[in-house]
């Protein structure tokens, strides 16, 4: 059996790239590893409730509508906006709004740091402008190999001065910055991570995410997550394209530097000219590749660069007149009981109180994922994957105290969750909880990172460049959003994009 590509994982990067390679004539194979598409953008079913695996909603909604149309799904997309609320016992804000408005909204709340305000927006104002179509122009979001077109955009676009702008914003640390003109803790907390923790990022990964929530805007499409990638299935079978669920990879193929197939996990030897994986960079290189066939420096790059952490998720099923939700005026709520991040926030232990919080009124967006008078709400808090390594025996399989374990600390949330949703403990018809152990077996990621490399400024200049979708192994590319250092277009159209981006570069050759 021999195919142009083999693609590695049905998440939305796999699906992508193999819909753009099919419906040029490329004969492709998707073999994913679980029994669903769409990977972590999908959703699952408990009781009468549907809930997400992974993502909410996402940014970017013009680029996503005009890439699936391309690739064959005709019927018009529609968009929701999705808003974001921050509540902290000195605050109470909804931030996903314009620059200037956000601005002013932050002054009334913070009067002594009006001047600073201004003095921070007048900088990242431009900033935000030069970076909201940065993936189409700067060569550090391209590959290596420009197509015409894009040595066409990069030429016209990317001029010195441009080039100067965005260098000075990748070496400027967003703490330095903000702390130049504000002397409010919390506020520089919120500007820096639209939360509690401290600013770790750039300048640039700052005016990114800031452009996301606030210029571009979160969304929920119309077909819902489940059905793009549905859809893509659909398409990619119409114009020849084969898929295989449940049929893992257990080995990619390499001899002498160049790609040259899969070992299915079945122990079939399949051959293809191109392998494009979807799994994550840390499994494809430390798991999938055979060890001593890429060059050691890199595979020691992919070693000691981090990856962003893992999280708890609680779903609930609730009888909406139970539960009060007046203070929660948007979709997506930050919940922070106390000023700061309790020390040892990333893996240390259960303790969650005083806790940063994410509460999410899912089916805001899918009314239709709960029975009439029910709410889906989804809870989360990031946790790290360490403290539950211990409760793991094997793949899905864990100790009989996990399930205790993890119920306790989701009632844990549930009750900081409480604090600004009266009644939500009454409420809860049905709960379902997932931990990094979740999202390490059924979303297949690396230690159950959530969210891509990590977003700090130390670790996102790490590979030289931000786009990691050629490697070091001749035709074996990678897609999804661990094929960027950085997430510069937010998660799902990260996915996408290089997936576009790895489609091209075959088509091309
Ligand atoms: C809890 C959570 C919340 C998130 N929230 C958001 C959000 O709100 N907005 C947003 O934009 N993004 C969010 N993300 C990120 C989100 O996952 C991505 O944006 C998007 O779904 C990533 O798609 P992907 O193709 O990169 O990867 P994935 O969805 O991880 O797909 C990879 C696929 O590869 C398969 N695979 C792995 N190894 C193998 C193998 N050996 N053989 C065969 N198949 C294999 C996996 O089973 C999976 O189907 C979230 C992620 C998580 C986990």
């Amino acid at each position: 059996m021999h195919y142009d590509v083999i693609v590695v994982g049905a998440g939305l990067g796999g699906l992508t790239c193999a819909a753009a390679l099919a419906r040029k004539g490329v004969r492709v194979l998707v073999l994913e590893k679980d029994s669903h598409p769409g990977g972590t953008s999908y959703v699952f079913r408990r009781g009468d409730f549907h809930f997400p695996m992974g993502p909410l909603s996402f940014s970017y909604p013009g680029y996503i509508s005009s890439l699936l149309s391309y690739l064959g799904i005709k019927e018009p997309l529609e968009f929701k906006r999705n808003h974001f609320q921050f509540i902290h016992p000195q605050m109470d804000l909804v931030y996903s709004r314009p620059p200037d408005e956000l601005r002013r909204a932050l002054a009334e709340l913070f009067p002594q740091e009006k001047r600073g305000l201004n003095l921070v927006f007048q900088e990242l104002r431009p900033a935000l402008k030069l970076v909201h179509d940065v993936y189409q122009w700067c060569p550090d979001y391209l590959p290596q190999k420009l197509s015409d077109v894009q040595k066409k955009l990069v030429k016209s676009e990317y001029s010195e001065s441009r080039k100067t702008r965005l260098a000075g914003f990748a070496r400027t640390h967003s703490g330095e910055f903000l702390r130049k003109h504000l002397k409010n803790k919390l506020l520089i907390n919120f500007l820096g991570s639209m939360g509690t923790a401290g600013p770790t990022m750039s300048f640039l990964t700052l005016a990114l995410m800031w452009h996301i929530m606030s210029v571009e805007g979160i969304w929920y499409p119309s077909l819902g997550l489940r059905g793009i990638s549905d859809r893509l299935v659909e398409l990619i079978r119409a114009a020849g394209g084969e898929l295989y669920f449940g049929l893992p990879v257990k080995k990619i193929v390499v001899e002498n530097g160049l790609a040259r197939g899969v070992v299915a996990g079945d122990n079939s030897l399949v051959g293809s000219d191109w392998v494009v994986s979807n799994a994550d960079y840390k499994t494809t290189f430390l798991e999938l590749v055979e060890p001593g066939t890429v060059d050691a420096d890199f595979i020691k790059k992919i070693e000691t660069a981090p990856y962003t952490g893992s999280e708890l998720c609680v779903y609930l099923g609730l009888n909406a007149a139970r539960c009060d939700f007046s203070r929660m005026r948007a979709t997506h709520l930050f919940y922070s009981p106390q000023n700061q991040r309790p020390d040892g926030y990333l893996d240390e232990g259960p303790k969650l109180d005083g806790r940063e919080i994410e509460i999410c009124r899912w089916t805001d967006n899918e009314p239709g994922q709960a029975p009439a008078g029910y709410i889906g709400l989804v809870l989360r808090v990031g946790l790290g994957h360490k403290h539950f390594a211990r409760f793991r025996t094997g793949e899905k399989k864990r100790v009989p105290e996990y399930r205790a374990h993890k119920t306790a600390l989701a009632l844990k949330l549930v009750k900081i969750a409480e604090e600004v949703l009266p009644g939500l403990g009454e409420a809860i018809e049905l709960m379902e909880v997932a931990t990094p152990l979740t999202y390490q077996d059924w979303g297949h990621r690396y230690q159950g990172s959530i969210a891509g490399w990590s977003w700090s400024q130390e670790w996102t200049e790490s590979f030289g460049r931000k786009l990691l979708v050629e490697t070091p192994v001749r035709n074996l590319l990678m897609v999804g959003i661990y094929a960027a250092s950085e997430l510069f277009m937010g998660g799902v159209p990260t996915a996408m994009r290089t997936a576009e981006l790895a489609s091209h570069l075959i088509l091309e050759k």
